[in-house]
């Protein structure tokens, strides 16, 4: 698939996500997102794509790449944070499906008329019951089928990589596994969308550090770990009004 092929389809995705969706609005803290984004993505192989980040209104601790340069964050993501290069981690795993072109082959199987329903599940936790596994199963989940375990390999030694082109420290890449692991252990259910489609286990937190290791203190010295513009966008996202409430599934025809 060309690139320009690859940005319609995915420009198709993007519209019904963004009718979909709850998307935040607030100018601060989507343009935050989106420069931090860019940032990482303008040092990748695929840096001419026109990139897009978006922060979904969800508690769902999700974040997930729609083939073409689209990616979005999910609110309840970006609360787990605590640092810039855990986020920035985050992007950059879901800036390397993309530059490795992952999920392009599911988008072209994935049919048209459950899309948007599937979306809603896969990003919202308003499909924590029986009807909405059957619309899924039953319609679009193609679209955000689990990656493999060479995929989610694949877009974490990309995100090594690629924050630190963009001179941020990878540690935030393995500390946030840790941190999305100790709290599936908690509270699985908070977590369940973003395990769906990024298998997560110890190996992957192991596989990262010792990768990191390989670039040597040297290299690591100075990059960037937090900063105050970080802890500002965080302050702006807890002021936020509450997510809006689940919706309602339609029902199945
Ligand atoms: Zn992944």
């Amino acid at each position: 698939m060309s690139d320009s092929e690859e940005r319609a389809l995915g420009d198709e995705y993007a519209q019904q996500i963004n009718a979909q969706l709850p998307l935040v609005g607030d100018a601060r803290v989507v343009g935050y997102v989106d420069a931090l984004g860019k940032e990482i993505a303008r040092k990748t192989s695929r840096a001419q794509l026109d990139w897009k980040f978006h922060v979904v209104n969800s508690d769902a601790v999700n974040a997930f790449a729609v083939p073409g340069g689209f990616i979005y964050v999910n609110r309840g993501l970006i609360e787990r944070a605590t640092r810039l290069d855990q986020l920035a981690g985050v992007l950059g795993h879901e800036i390397g499906h993309v530059v490795e072109r992952h999920s392009v082959e599911q988008m072209k199987k994935a049919t048209g008329a459950n899309i948007g329903i599937s979306l809603l599940c896969t990003l919202t936790n308003v499909c924590d019951n029986t009807l909405g596994q059957v619309v899924i199963n039953a319609g679009g989940s193609a679209l955000f089928a689990k990656y493999s375990r060479g995929a989610e390999m694949e877009a974490d030694s990309q995100a090594v990589v690629n924050v630190i082109a963009a001179g941020i420290h990878p540690d935030g890449i393995p500390e946030f596994f840790r941190v999305l692991i100790a709290e599936r252990k908690r509270n699985p259910n908070a977590l369940e969308n973003v395990f769906a489609s990024h298998p997560l286990e110890e190996s992957r937190v192991e596989r990262t550090r010792a990768m990191i290791a390989t670039y040597g203190n040297e290299r690591l010295r100075g990059l960037t770990r937090d900063d105050a513009g970080f802890q500002l966008f965080k302050s702006i996202v807890a002021a936020l009004p509450p997510p809006p409430p689940p919706r309602q599934l339609p029902a199945v025809p």
